[in-house]
């Protein structure tokens, strides 16, 4: 990730006769709408809307890009004016919309020599070391005799064949001269894309190239490093200038879900991104709570997704861009707590959440007196435990060494050993999802208190195995301070 560069808008030109190269700009979502209505036709009898049309399908047939049709007449040059030099680009930012038509100069500004057409492209300021495209309008200049044809260039300019070059300037691509291509910076017999075209768009669109890819699933914890040999964002993403490290991991939905996504680290100023199955953006996160850590929650429809664990470039606010961070995806707003074990030592296939919170969505380890805060957890059981009698146990520990346990009329007593904790509830029939409030609307400032830490567990046992009790290894831990 890099910070944006701090201007509000980006605006950029191409001439078809001239080279002038736009690398680095990408569309966020891997596809547009434009719009089209150009009136009549080409002396050989093809309307120019076909042709354009032909134009945008080559482009969504061939590569991972997509331009939607709306075929209505958008002016290109709605929301650009002349400015006072009447040369190459026109002052304003445009109307959000993309637009294409003949006119006799730039918006106002007169056309270059030899510029048969330009693609008004406006991007604002991305933090991935490339800017994002909101719009791109493509003229063409009327002065040039315009025909519609295919094969070897005449004197008359071959429309279809222009459209695809500026159109591959609104997929984000510059001029390539260096082997056959559609991009190349002058019109020549070339009349429909090429392999280095599409090879192209597909690096900008096509997803994330040889990085590896890991496969993660929901309610897991990643222990990981951002480190030499992983790859850079400019790698990932083919192109830009962002040489951060970036993991990239696979996260498959088969129906919506919502998810709380964590990226914790000492070192690192953590980045948290979530894209399509193709890097198109979907969320992110780069300082949920103040720290150095990234959080997002959000639901998300059924689908393949990449999670992206990044971080800064250039450090700004934490220390490192290389180290190691955990990441904890849960289909739980509580955040994972992990290290789940059971009483006889065994590691426990159960999942256990839960966290403290004085605001109901941020989970934190600190609180003044003055805030109320809640403690929740949830227990999702073994799976071969579900459906059999089960007895739950609460316990806080204090940092003075005193034990509380939650009894069964939901008071917290101290007791001397972990032996003699006393049962707080008794289910039958254990659910696959097991959700507990053990504290509510405490503040430090009601009991005098100024300096506390204390950390809770929940855990169970089965009424078949009363002696051997599941429970979160890692605990619920706060501090009111
Ligand atoms: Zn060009």
């Amino acid at each position: 990730m890099r910070r944006p560069v701090l201007a509000l808008a980006i605006l950029c030109l191409s001439f078809t006769a001239w080279s002038f190269n736009l690398d680095g700009n990408r569309w966020p979502e891997g596809e547009t709408t434009f719009f089209v209505d150009i009136p009549g036709a080409a002396p050989s009898g093809v309307t120019w809307n076909e042709a354009f049309e032909d134009s945008m399908a080559q482009w969504t047939d061939q590569t991972d890009f997509n331009f939607l049709l709306n075929p209505s007449y958008v002016d290109p040059c709605s929301g650009f004016n002349a400015n006072d030099s009447n040369e190459g680009f026109p002052d304003g930012g445009g109307d959000g919309l993309n637009g294409a038509d003949f006119t006799d100069d730039v918006c106002g500004n007169a056309y270059g020599l030899r510029v048969l057409a330009i693609t008004l492209s406006i991007a604002l300021p991305g933090n991935l070391g490339f800017a994002l495209v909101d719009q791109t309008d493509i003229v063409f200049n009327n002065s040039f005799d315009w025909d519609i044809y295919t094969g070897p260039r005449r004197s008359e300019v071959d429309f279809r064949r222009v459209a695809l070059h500026e159109l591959g300037h609104s997929v984000g691509l510059g001029h390539e001269n260096s082997a056959p291509a559609m991009m190349a910076s002058s019109i020549g017999d070339i009349d429909a894309l090429q392999t280095d075209d599409i090879t192209g768009a597909n690096a900008l669109y096509g997803g994330p190239g040889d990085c590896e890819i890991s496969d993660l699933s929901i309610n897991t914890v990643v222990d990981n490093a951002l480190e030499e040999g992983d790859c850079a964002v400019l790698e990932l993403y083919a192109g830009g200038q962002d040489t951060s490290f970036v993991d990239t991991y696979r996260l498959i939905l088969e129906e919506e879900t919502t998810l709380s996504i964590i990226m914790e680290s000492a070192v690192l100023d953590s980045v948290l991104i979530v894209t399509d199955d193709k890097l198109n953006g979907v969320d992110f996160d780069d300082d949920s709570t103040g720290n150095c850590d990234a959080l997002i929650n959000s639901t998300f429809p059924a689908g393949e997704y990449l999670i992206l664990a990044n971080t800064y470039d250039t450090p700004f606010k934490c220390n490192g861009n290389t180290g190691g961070y955990k990441i904890s995806i849960s289909d739980n707003a509580l955040p994972i707590l992990t290290d789940a074990r059971s009483a006889s030592g065994q590691i426990s296939k159960s999942i256990f959440h839960g966290g403290a919170t004085s605001d109901g969505i941020a989970y934190k380890s600190s609180f003044l007196p003055s805030e109320a805060i809640d403690v929740t957890a949830s227990i999702q059981p073994d799976l071969t435990h579900v459906g059999e009698g089960a007895t739950f146990y609460v316990v806080a520990l204090l940092d003075s060494g005193q034990i509380l346990a939650r009894n069964d009329s939901g008071k917290y007593t101290k007791i001397s050993k972990l032996a003699n904790i006393p049962a707080f509830s008794h289910t039958d029939n254990l659910q696959p999802e097991e959700p507990f409030t053990l504290i509510s609307n405490l503040k430090g400032e009601s009991f005098g208190v100024t300096n506390l830490a204390i950390s809770f567990y929940v855990g169970y046992s089965l009424d078949s195995e009363p002696s051997d009790i599941y429970f979160n290894g890692t605990a619920i831990s706060f501090s009111i301070e």
